[in-house]
């Protein structure tokens, strides 16, 4: 059986990285992040300038990658995995640990894109629906004077677009690229191309673009904060039920692992 270990201050760049510590969830990688942390360590990346991914994990990826090796791969060596799950929070606590807030994709952009604004930091969508990338670009850069989208495309998750995506990013030089294939495509083609795309801040957004232009309904924040989005979701968007059922089975895992395996370093 597969124990439950996590470890303190990752190995980061003392020099620009917050330190920051991680909790591992079903031998998934969490990062005990705050919503600032997570703009401080853009903010460290960017002016690093090498390729950086930003995973979303949720229930849903912690199961996925139990038993698709090449997304486990991906979590392991992405430089943040963000607890986009409140499964997650609730999971670490089992260990006596604590992520101090979820944090997810659908609230991080918007975020991100704010300081974007300030800091003069250039963003990219990428995929979605046609149109919905175009479109939550416009209303971003609407809500943020000063936000520069330097692009916003759909291309697809296929082998086949990679060489026009790559080749229209690469033309745009954007700091963030936002990555809406849903998981775990959009994680894995982040990690094939990182080192291709010249991007800084690569990340895997799932339905965010969705939700800032109103495709899909957000759940209202007091469905939120009862901790209750999976439900609305699986009332809202029914034929998920199947992908859904990765919740059930995440809770009986967590609640089989009786042993945490000690602290780390
Ligand atoms: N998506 C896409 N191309 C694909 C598969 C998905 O552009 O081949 C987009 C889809 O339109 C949506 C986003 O990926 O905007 C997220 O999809 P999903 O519902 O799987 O993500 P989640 O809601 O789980 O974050």
């Amino acid at each position: 059986m597969e124990r439950t270990t996590y470890y303190a201050l990752r190995n980061t760049q003392p020099a620009i990285h917050i330190t920051q510590y991680a909790v591992r969830i079903l031998g998934v990688r969490v990062d005990a992040l705050t919503y600032d942390d997570l703009l401080e360590q853009i903010a460290g990346f960017i002016a690093e300038g090498a390729p950086h991914q930003i995973c979303t994990v949720n229930p849903e990826f912690v199961m996925e990658a139990r038993r698709n090796p090449a997304f486990r791969a991906v979590l392991e060596q992405a430089d943040l995995c963000l607890a986009d799950g409140v499964g997650l929070l609730w999971a670490a606590r089992r260990q006596g640990r604590r992520l101090p807030e979820r944090v997810t994709g659908s609230d991080g952009v918007p975020l991100i894109a704010a300081r974007a604004a300030e800091a003069g930091w250039r963003l990219y969508l990428l995929g979605a629906a046609p149109g919905v990338a175009e479109q939550a670009a416009e209303i971003l850069t609407g809500r943020y004077p000063g936000l520069q989208v330097v692009g916003a495309y759909v291309g697809s998750p296929t082998d086949a677009d990679a060489p026009e995506i790559i080749a229209r990013v690469r033309q745009a030089k954007p700091d963030v690229l936002f990555v809406a294939y849903g998981a775990p495509s959009q994680d894995l083609w982040i990690a094939r191309r990182r080192d291709t795309l010249g991007v800084p801040v690569m990340m895997g957004v799932g339905g965010a673009f969705d939700h800032i232009t109103g495709m899909r309904r957000r759940a209202p924040a007091w469905v939120q904060r009862l901790n209750l989005e999976w439900l609305f979701r699986l009332i809202t968007q029914p034929w998920r039920w199947r992908r859904q059922l990765a919740l059930p089975w995440f809770v009986w895992a967590v609640m089989r692992e009786k042993e945490v395996a000690g602290i780390g370093y």
